[in-house]
């Protein structure tokens, strides 16, 4: 089966595979990776060669930390704001989509004022946000967040937006789709279970001069600085997660990195929409500008056979195609491990349930 599911996702079946066959005999030593100390050596190793890996395929400078956190992408919902912000400053976020909205939900009860710099707009030719040149940003804000691929809308916000306060961005489902500047953001953050690993872990790349700020009763855990003073070991980590993304990064570099996965996801996601626009029965309700690469949302016009559709799709094996509960309608979720054949099976099966309908 093909899992378009937007979280936790599809993971590259050749590292389900390495996975398994190393479940009960992780490195020869007749244990499993999640029985062992994460002090050992064998671990230690496996967890710095992980965060190499990473720093190759982002081409993270020197001056930013890697931190491999607990908690998911609402638990940096969390940290973001104790750590890079005062009680008493103002920070600015965009509102881009739905995770936007949690994460300045978050941030309110860290941060005297939150400001919304802008939103999202309805335009004739669908979703878009707003332009730049209308955010009303604030010249003393202490960081600027948003999330460049809202998961559940399928709108992104391409290019990196020219602001003059550190970036912190929410790289939840779209880490490692394509090349990127890191030396653009203040923070970049991602849950890990879309294009990283299983859930409930996080990563947080961190430049250096924004660490040692945490307000004073953030929790231990969730505090950067500490984190980073201890290789992100303050306290056990999710060794299994830690692993599996080691595994994953391993896998990204054998496909030629994130350059050779960006022009895939491109073509992926051309592909599908292309079909989606031309067809008067499936509709993307988002503008060609703001489309997301990742997270493909698509309704059809007789609501009605929506069930039927997910039925189908699932006895075709194209499994998670339902679209997030705020917003109904389709979702294909199409990340790094969805291969060029998953699109084709999912375009042709399209084609076919409108024929039948
Ligand atoms: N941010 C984005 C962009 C997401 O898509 C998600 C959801 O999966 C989250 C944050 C929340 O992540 P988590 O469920 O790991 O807290």
């Amino acid at each position: 089966p093909f899992n378009f599911s937007a979280g936790p996702a599809m993971l590259p079946a050749e590292v389900m595979q390495q996975a398994q066959e190393e479940f009960l005999n992780w490195n020869q030593l007749g244990i499993s990776v999640m029985e062992i100390s994460h002090r050992d050596p064998v671990f230690v190793r496996m967890a710095e060669q992980a965060e190499q890996d990473l720093r190759e395929l982002m081409a993270i400078p020197e001056n930013y930390r890697v931190l491999f956190m607990h908690g998911g992408g609402r638990g940096q919902f969390t940290a973001v704001p104790q750590n890079i912000a005062g009680p008493e400053d103002t920070v600015d976020y965009l509102d881009s989509g739905i995770w936007s909205e949690f994460a300045i939900r978050e941030a309110k009860k860290y941060v005297k004022h939150v400001n919304v710099v802008a939103g999202a707009v309805t335009t004739e030719q669908g979703k878009a946000i707003a332009a730049v040149n209308d955010w009303q940003l604030s010249p003393q804000a202490a960081y600027f967040h948003y999330c460049p691929n809202e998961t559940v809308d399928g709108i992104a916000l391409h290019g990196v937006p020219d602001v003059n306060v550190p970036i912190v961005a929410d790289m939840s489902s779209n880490i490692l789709s394509e090349p990127l500047d890191v030396s653009r953001f203040g923070v970049i953050y991602a849950g890990a279970q879309k294009n990283i690993g299983p859930s409930g872990f996080a990563i947080a790349i961190v430049r250096d001069d924004l660490l040692g700020r945490a307000q004073g009763n953030t929790s231990t855990i969730m505090d950067y600085t500490v984190q980073a003073a201890e290789n992100s070991m303050y306290n056990t980590p999710n060794t299994f997660a830690w692993y599996l993304a080691g595994l994953v990064f391993q896998w990204l570099k054998r496909q030629g990195g994130v350059a050779a996965m960006g022009r895939l996801n491109q073509a992926k996601a051309a592909k599908l929409y292309d079909y989606i626009d031309q067809s008067s029965f499936y509709r993307n309700p988002v503008h060609p500008a703001y489309r997301s690469m990742m997270n493909v949302p698509f309704l059809l016009a007789d609501e009605a056979l929506n069930d039927a559709f997910l039925a189908q799709a699932e006895a075709a094996g194209l499994l998670g195609l339902k679209g997030h509960r705020f917003v109904g309608g389709m979702r294909a979720s199409i990340y790094n491990a969805m291969p060029m054949a998953g699109i084709d099976a999912l375009i042709e099966f399209m084609r076919e349930f409108e024929r039948n309908a």
